[in-house]
């Protein structure tokens, strides 16, 4: 499932591409994706004033207003030329300047595309989502704030999108490695100063996934399809029964939440 580091390495590969350019319209091969893709004639013609990211959400901005577009399971985008013959899971094109297609392929269609007029900030899908993890207000005092009278396991909040955004299942785990903190303690249990660590260790596991492009997974391709290679920077993630790098001792698995979780029951505590 592409996650947050594979959506930013997206919106960094299309961006410039796409900034300054107009929309000169699409071609839905197939509308029904998550939800049924709608999209206005008030939307051709208009240039592309920025590409951003919110949670995983990238967000197609112009004058008229925005494409907010989900990867869901299994989508990419890519920039291709529009004579290039689609592909079965080429669901749709949105139609740049110069003959040349943003294409979004997705075999399992849980994928999204919205057309938002106004402020995008406001759409049902975004308007109440957590903070994003790699700004300044995510900290160890946001954390214990937030941590405050729960009781649910340290994981499950971290992935609680209501909280703090995009931090899926992988990079919790990597996260709380990093920490040493165990996945399972209670939140409210857990000190202001091992937040502060915790909140910078999902800031670097984050932005080192960035780095690499995101994680090796199936479906995920990058805007020039090479496949990200993150995952060989994992430290506990898939490795259940295997020797901590750190210390040797076996990792342990659990589920928390349906959730696959690894930890080292020596480094993390
Ligand atoms: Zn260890």
């Amino acid at each position: 499932m592409p996650e947050l580091p594979e959506v930013e390495t997206t919106r960094r590969g299309i961006e410039p591409a796409l900034v300054g350019h107009t929309i000169t319209g699409w071609n839905l091969r197939q509308p029904r994706l998550r939800w049924p893709v709608v999209l206005p004639h008030a939307l051709r013609g208009q240039r592309v004033r920025g590409v951003l990211r919110r949670a995983k959400y990238l967000v197609i901005e112009t004058a008229n207003g925005s494409v907010i577009v989900h990867l869901g399971m299994s989508g990419s985008l890519r920039l291709t030329h529009k004579s290039t013959e689609a592909g079965p899971h080429d669901h749709v094109d949105l139609e740049i300047d110069g003959d040349r297609v943003l294409r979004l392929t997705d075999p399992r269609r849980f994928g999204s595309i919205h057309f938002h007029e106004g402020d995008w900030r406001q759409h049902w899908l975004i308007k109440d989502l957590g903070i994003e993890p790699l700004d300044n207000e995510f900290d160890g005092d946001f954390l214990h704030r937030a941590a405050r009278k729960r009781r649910v396991a340290i994981k499950l909040m971290l992935m609680d999108a209501r909280i703090v955004v995009g931090v899926g299942n992988i990079y919790a785990n990597e996260s709380l490695f990093r920490a040493g903190i165990r996945p399972r303690l209670a939140a409210s249990r857990i000190s202001r100063d091992r937040y502060a660590l915790l909140a910078q260790s999902v800031r670097e596991v984050l932005a080192l996934a960035i780095r690499h492009g995101g994680t090796t997974l199936r479906d995920f391709v990058d805007e020039s399809g090479r496949r990200g290679y993150f995952s060989q920077s994992l430290n506990v993630y898939g490795r259940e029964d295997l020797p901590c790098y750190q210390c040797g001792t076996v990792l342990k698995g659990l589920r928390i939440g349906q959730r696959a979780t690894v930890y080292c029951p020596n480094c993390q505590r």
